[in-house]
């Protein structure tokens, strides 16, 4: 079943749990991702970034996904992962996602502001839902535990969101995208007062890494969707390291990788608390 995200999103909030949102970029760990929810009756957030490397024609792949994602028994959204210029941000919703993230997070606050409205509105019109970010979520090659930057003011944000009038909003919680260089440290405390005061779901980006239980405690202060990628693409190439590929096995290629990315997922979906939650 194809569902906007905020659907996804406000029963996540009242219920108090996160849903899963895994990177894709082909048919294979796309379908691995909607096998594993549908066997864990969990509703599911599949994003593919915008310049997505092994999949750049995320026209073409924006139907494909809509098409399997129609045909699932469980709700799931498609989303445009940090959208980039307005034109591919139109081009997603054209693509048929059911969400953008419209990342303007390296602007200024007004700027930021400006230019997400303008989408909230185009995106509205047509019942495809916005995330937003606000702080800014950096790369885990520069994470540095004093010395973090960026993160999320609450009051900014609940203003940002009246604002915007976006579906969901990005955090910058102590999280980082890809590896991290050091332990993360997760400011649990300033996740609490954003959730106080913002009306929307949070989203934590840079979930792969984080921890089992930081990622438990998350979910249940307040964040609503976890973004994974690295680690599902670890668990796919571990569960090929350990294939026997000799001889005809060499056609088990994509499905041991499927594996891989499957199993990683449906660990995240029991620990994120939406098992069961599928309508
Ligand atoms: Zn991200």
């Amino acid at each position: 079943m194809l569902v906007t995200m905020k659907e996804i999103l406000d029963k996540a909030k009242e219920g108090h749990y996160a849903v899963a949102a895994p990177n894709v970029d082909n048919e294979h760990n796309l379908r691995a991702c909607i096998e594993a929810a549908e066997e864990l009756n969990s509703p599911i957030i599949i994003g593919v970034p915008i310049h997505s490397k092994p999949n750049p024609d995320i026209c073409y792949f924006g139907r494909i996904m809509q098409d399997i994602a129609i045909r699932a028994s469980v709700p799931v959204a498609i989303n445009l992962d940090h959208g980039g210029s307005y034109d591919e941000c139109v081009m997603g919703i054209r693509a048929g996602f059911t969400s953008i993230m419209v990342d303007r997070s390296k602007l200024s606050f007004e700027e930021n502001v400006a230019e997400v409205k303008e989408l909230v509105k185009v995106a509205h019109a047509v019942n495809v839902s916005v995330e937003a970010e606000l702080g800014h979520v950096g790369g885990g090659e520069t994470y540095a535990v004093d010395g973090y930057e960026n993160l999320t003011e609450p009051d900014q944000a609940a203003k940002y969101v009246e604002e915007t009038g976006v579906d969901c909003l990005a955090v910058a919680i102590g999280t980082a995208h890809g590896f991290y260089k050091g332990e993360p440290f997760i400011r649990f405390e300033l996740l609490e007062e954003i959730a106080k005061k913002v009306s929307v779901p949070l989203v934590l980006h840079g979930g792969s890494g984080t921890g089992d239980e930081n990622l438990a405690k998350a979910a249940k202060l307040g964040i609503c969707k976890v973004n994974l990628s690295i680690d599902l693409r670890q668990a796919a190439i571990d569960e090929l390291n350990n294939a026997d590929l000799t001889g005809y096995g060499l056609y088990g290629f994509y499905k041991y990788i499927a594996k891989g990315y499957k199993d990683k997922l449906s660990h995240y979906i029991r620990i994120l608390g939406s098992e069961g939650k599928a309508w």
